[in-house]
Order: C-alpha cells, then structure tokens, then sequence
C-alpha cells in the first residue's frame, strides 16, 4: 500500500472516531467517549471497497443501537467522506455494569412501570385501584396514564378536563389531583374522537414531559400505566430514567399469558427490576349460587411468575361491581371500601410496600 493510501486512511479514521466520540447516546445522555465505547475503523473483510465501523456498546437492546446508528449516519453525513461505511454493534456486557446509573425523578421515591402484554386485560384498572390504595394508606401517590391506545385513567377517576403540553419544551403543567392522587394522562391532551396518530419521537416528547414538566412535587409512589406491549412508550421510558421496578398483569389464558411474557423479558433486558405478576379476572364467583368459575382459564399467572422468577402479587377476580364503577368514574376502591376486592387492592399495596422497603 501507498504512503499516501495509509495516510488518507488515517485522515478518515481520525475524523470519524474524533466526530463519533462526541455524539451524544439517546439512551444514557452521555457522549460515547465519556461511556467508555470502544471504537475502531478497519477495512471491510468482505468488500474492498467499504470500511467497516465496529463500536463496542453497553445497550442490550438492539433498539438502542439502531437510535444510536441513526445520530452516527447523521455525523458521517456531516463529514462528507467518499467512503461507504458499515456500522457493526457488538455488546459488552462489562461497560453495562459501569454504564447502569440513569438519573432519577427528582422526589420521587418509588417510580413503578405498570404493563401487560395485551390491552384490555385490566391494566389500568389494576393501577387506579392500586395507586388509589397507597394513596390510602397514606402514601403520596401519582399515576401516569402513558397508556397512548387506550388512555382510560381520566374515565376511571371521572376526569374530562384537558391540559395543555408545552410545546416550548420549557413549560410545566400541574397534574390533575383527585382523591388524593397526582393524574396525568394522554387522554388530557386529546380530543373526545381524536385518533392517535403519535408515532416514536413524538411519543417519547410526551414520556418526557410527562416526567420531568409535569409539577409532581414529592411523591412516594409515581405508577406509569404503560401501554399493552414492547413499543416506544417503553423504550422511552427505560432510556429516560430509572424505573425501580416493574408488575406485569395478565388475564390466565395462554393467549394473554405469552405476550406478557415478552413484556416482562423486555423489561429484564433493560435491567428494570421485574416486582411481580398480578393475575386479573382470575375467576368469577356467581353472585347468585356462588359458583366459582374461571372464565379465562386458570393458573397462567402463577405459571408466568414461577417462569419469570418473580412472585405472583395478587389474584384480582372478574366482577362486575369493579368494571361498573370504573364505568361511573370512581374506582371500586374508593366508590366500595368494604368490597373484597378493595381488601385484595389494599393487600397489595400493602405487600408492594413491603417488597419496595419503603
Ligand atoms: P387495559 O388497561 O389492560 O387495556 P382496562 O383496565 O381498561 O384494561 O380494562 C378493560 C375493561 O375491563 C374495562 O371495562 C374494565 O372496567 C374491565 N375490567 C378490568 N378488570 C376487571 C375485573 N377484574 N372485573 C371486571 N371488569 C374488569
């Protein structure tokens, strides 16, 4: 090779580990030289004519690396190099353990991601009740309704009243506060037949500005009811901040029970702690004759938390007095304090507190 070869290739090997060393990484907040990334420029082994970019990174989840492929594109675009450059991503599990810390809420002692793998399995539900129980308990608590598909938090607590986001991104909104309880949700910034047509980027503004701009004051608890599934609203979540830790609910069938599944594997993946499992509409007591039957099967969650390692936290049955007071916009732990499942809601509160040491 020529001196001059070796010298032009030092020339670009220069430019772009230098431009790469300070992009900043979506996940941590930090440049990539500051997390430690190990990078290097060689010849493509398979094409003579492309060099090849291999980074050494602490994201486990590949999501990571394709957000941060896309700010490294936009650099060597800036670098305007006659070069093709492929990019490869290799994990390396010892920079995870010292890239770890996110920044936390500030007074929040507690934030607690709260998921299901498929809607409609009670999520929401489970979380109204559950946030209305600490809250009872005595415990400061807030609730973010992040759930973009289906926000029911303002229909479960009677809320119609809109707010307003900032679009400065230096605005800060007072959170709706009913029986005691901090409430922020997407249906507040949504019209009554609005589709939701909010994809990545936009989903993410709104995760953070939901964290950090909404005035939550000091909080003990702060439940972010996620939406069904593995998508941006979580990704967002995990990469904004740390979340101390996550439930998963499920109905028991096989149907809901493997999606949860990958919401949980997920969640371990991005090293937030899995709490537990909370099984809903376990089974149904008959009002009239007391038969006890289990419409959506039984024991999935039992199965799922053995699987996951975790505890299975409660067993929350159908009944119809539960999803009739959500419909009237009061959540049975409030509108029935002598119901069982209020009792149920309130144990669990009870043990979450224990779990979480607080
Ligand atoms: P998700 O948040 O998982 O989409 P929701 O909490 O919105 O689910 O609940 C879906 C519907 O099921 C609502 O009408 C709710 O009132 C009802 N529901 C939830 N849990 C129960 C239950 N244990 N018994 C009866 N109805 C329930």
């Amino acid at each position: 090779m020529k001196n001059k070869d070796v010298n032009d290739k030092k020339e670009i090997e220069r430019k772009v580990l230098g431009k790469l060393a300070t992009i900043i990484d979506p996940q941590y907040k930090k440049s990539l030289a500051d997390l430690g990334f190990s990078m290097s420029l060689i010849d493509h082994p398979k094409d003579p004519e492309e060099l090849l970019l291999m980074l050494k990174t602490s994201h486990k989840d590949k999501r990571h690396n394709i957000h941060l492929e896309s700010k490294i594109r936009e650099a060597l675009v800036g670098l305007k190099l006659k070069n093709i450059i492929a990019i490869k991503f290799e994990y390396d599990a010892e920079l995870a353990q010292k890239n770890i810390t996110k920044p936390r809420l500030k007074n929040v002692k507690k934030l607690i991601a709260v998921g299901s793998g498929k809607g409609g399995v009670g999520k929401s539900t489970v979380s109204a009740n559950l946030a209305v129980s600490l809250a009872l308990l005595g415990y400061k608590t807030g609730v973010i309704d992040g759930d973009i598909y289906g926000p029911s938090m303002g229909k479960i607590f009677g809320i119609n009243e809109r707010l307003a986001l900032g679009g400065d991104g230096k605005t800060q909104i007072y959170p709706h506060k009913t029986h005691g309880i901090k409430l922020m949700s997407f249906s507040f910034l949504l019209d009554r037949d609005q589709a939701v047509v909010w994809r990545g980027p936009m989903l993410g503004k709104a995760v953070e500005q939901f964290l950090f701009q909404v005035i939550w004051g000091e909080l003990d608890f702060l439940i972010f009811d996620l939406p069904p599934g593995t998508g941006d609203v979580q990704m967002s979540l995990s990469q904004l901040v740390e979340v101390d830790g996550f439930i998963i609910v499920s109905t028991p069938q096989n149907l809901a029970i493997q999606d949860a599944r990958r919401a949980a594997y997920m969640f371990k993946g991005l090293n937030v702690p899995l709490i537990g499992v909370i099984e809903n509409m376990s089974e149904f007591h008959c009002p009239e004759c007391g038969h006890v039957s289990h419409i959506f099967s039984k024991n999935g969650a039992d199965a799922l938390a053995a699987d996951l390692g975790v505890p299975l936290l409660a067993n929350i049955p159908l009944q119809e007095e539960l999803m009739e007071a959500s419909e009237k916009g009061e959540p049975i732990a409030i509108s029935n304090k002598k119901s069982s499942i209020t009792k149920a809601f309130e144990d669990l509160a009870r043990d979450l507190c224990e779990r979480l040491k607080i």
